[in-house]
């Protein structure tokens, strides 16, 4: 059995089908003096033809599909960077280089830098990169796109990595489940495998070689297991699996409707996390109450230049009008460090987490911000509209936001633009800083919305997209859950309301501890985990929810933590947390 990282719920079993990407027989060649123009000239047509390419694989980009075509401008942006096309050219002329040599050339010598520099945005840089030049040689040697269209019969699928060209082209129907050996839990593999409901596991280290294809595979997305050559015992055990989470999955779906509310009549209203406008229809499938987080930065992502205000505003016009009356909170841009925006050229920072991350950037450079805050004032008519602040550290952040905001308000009003004189305004809650201050934060705010994504990573000192520390970065650490309980106390004394926005929110195994904090009014997460949130929330009473934050809370360490959700969890809702991984281990103990 390996293991990696589940990306995509659900089991798929078939038989191995292995993409390999990698392999490029590439000859060296001097040019004649006389073909080094024509050289040149091949190579840019195999750039031409690759961006075309993309272009015609972005065309394809389904709407499911809409957050992966951004990442298909970034590689066409990559196809125009002066560095790989000039530095490749330069070396076809001043070396006589045939093109397949030097632009493999260009790739090492870039290879080579980014693994010098201990940076993890930047090493994704370098696959991406990797990625584009593997097309690009694909063109010169006239090797066309290996094919995932040969695949004529269900399989699975396994590869060292997955390109945005070769995810788009999957063929859905026969693609039963997919284990990559690169990736990690944000990748766009993992975005799109869940997207179109293939289970999926990512990060399994040299998993292809140990694979042929023919070979019977268990892709286990729900532990992040995959099993090669299963036994028959094991066979039976993810056949059943797989048969009763597909059971599991549609039996959640049938408390889509009714609110979450615990036997003793507390409610908790459950609300989609959004990174585009398209989502709206998987968060109605879902039974989202409104949107809690809508993170704009991907709205500048998916475009080549920074979109207008009138842009915005339709954008956020569009998503309150179809939710309204349900809320929709937009927060202002959160650009820095891992989501970085190619038309903000900002500094290169040795330490991006901790510099010019949200508000503080658009407190530096107020001109976007001001757009944003005026598109958002404007749809803010359209519906139950909010707007909320990212990475806010200190109080005077928010009074100089909410001045901006009152300048443009002012400035409405005399010019007789209407927009919503109620609007509420929140800050989210990510920083030690700010959650130590939330009492101070809430005399400036409406709302508050804790971010545990960044929290945990900046409470316990843990980069949260970097895999060496990924074992220590514990959601269930005293440290953070007494930092929570302190938040909701301050939210509560200040009587504003407090929700959680973060991964934690989603997750089902926090939930009573959550609701048991007592202020509890609003959870936002992936749509796909509201069904199972809304369960627990549904048959279990505050007063239960309760007692178990307590407990929680007296434990010493997050294992202990860990293993008393984990029990209590269990005991409480057997379906709905099983011990199917422990078991899946006993069986492999047994079998070898
Ligand atoms: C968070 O930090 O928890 C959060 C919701 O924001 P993001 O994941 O976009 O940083
Ligand atoms: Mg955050």
């Amino acid at each position: 059995m390996y293991k990696g990282i589940a990306i995509s719920k659900g089991i798929a079993i078939g038989q191995a089908y292995i993409l390999d990407r990698t392999k490029f027989c590439i000859l060296q060649q001097k040019l004649n003096p006389d073909t080094v123009e024509a050289e040149v000239n091949r190579f840019r047509s195999a750039i031409e033809k690759t961006k075309l390419q993309m272009q015609e694989t972005k065309k394809r980009t389904t709407e499911v599909a809409d957050k992966y075509a951004i990442i298909l401008d970034t590689y066409t942006l990559l196809l125009e960077d002066d560095i790989l096309v000039n530095d490749t050219i330069e070396k076809i002329r001043n070396e006589r280089m045939n093109a397949e040599w030097a632009v493999t050339e260009t790739l090492e010598k870039f290879t080579h830098l980014f693994n010098n520099i201990n940076d993890e945005y930047l090493k994704g840089k370098k696959d991406d990169l990797e990625l584009v030049v593997h097309g690009i040689i694909r063109n010169l040697i006239g090797h066309s796109q290996e094919s995932l269209s040969e695949i004529q019969k269900p399989v699975v699928l396994i590869t060292h990595t997955l390109s945005p060209s070769d995810t788009l082209l999957i063929p859905r129907n026969l693609v039963l489940g997919l284990a990559t050996e690169a990736g990690g839990k944000t990748s766009h593999v993992g975005i799109f495998a869940s997207a179109l409901g293939i289970p999926g596991v990512v990060g399994v280290k040299g998993l292809s070689s140990q694979v042929n294809s023919g070979d019977p595979v268990v892709i286990d997305g729900i532990d992040g297991h995959v099993i090669v050559n299963p036994s028959k015992k094991l066979l039976e055990h993810y056949e059943s699996k797989r048969t009763s989470y597909k059971i599991y999955e549609e039996k959640l779906l049938d408390n889509i409707d009714r609110p979450a509310e615990t036997v003793d009549g507390f409610q908790v209203r459950l609300l989609a996390n959004i990174e585009s406008a398209h989502e709206i229809k998987t968060l109605r499938k879902f039974g989202a109450e409104g949107v809690g987080l809508y993170r704009t930065e991907f709205l500048y992502m998916s475009s080549q230049n920074i979109p207008s205000e009138g842009e915005l505003y339709e954008n956020f016009k569009k998503i309150a009008q179809e939710l309204a009356p349900l809320p929709v909170v937009i927060r202002t841009l959160d650009i820095g460090m891992d989501k970085q925006l190619h038309m903000f050229s900002q500094d290169d920072e040795d330490n991006p987490a901790l510099g010019l991350r949200g508000i503080r950037m658009s407190l530096a450079y107020p001109d976007q911000f001001i757009v944003q805050l005026k598109a958002i004032l404007k749809a803010s008519l359209y519906g139950d509209v909010k707007i909320l602040y990212p990475m806010v550290c200190d109080v005077a952040e928010v009074v100089q936001a909410n001045e901006t905001l009152e300048k443009i308000k002012e400035e409405f009003r005399l010019e007789q633009i209407p927009f919503n004189e109620d609007i509420e305004v929140g800050a989210m809650i990510e920083t030690p800083s700010s959650a130590i201050c939330a009492d101070l934060l809430l005399k400036e705010v409406d709302f508050i919305s804790i971010g545990t994504n960044d929290l945990i990573q900046y409470l316990l000192a843990v980069d949260r997209i970097n895999e060496n520390v990924a074992h220590l970065y514990k959601p269930f650490h005293p440290a953070v859950l007494k930092t929570l309980k302190r938040v909701f106390e301050a939210a509560k004394a200040a009587g504003k309301k407090v929700s959680i926005c973060g991964e934690l929110g989603g997750d089902p195994m926090a939930t009573l501890f959550l609701l048991g904090l007592g202020n509890l009014t609003d959870l936002s997460m992936d749509p796909h985990s509201i069904p199972k949130v809304k369960k627990i929330i549904c048959q279990s009473s505050m007063e239960e929810a309760k007692q178990i934050a307590d407990h929680v809370l007296s434990l010493g360490s997050a294992d202990e933590i860990n293993n008393f959700l984990g029990e209590e969890m269990w005991k409480r809702f057997p379906s709905d947390f099983t011990r199917d991984a422990k078991f899946a281990e006993n069986i492999i103990s047994e079998n070898e």
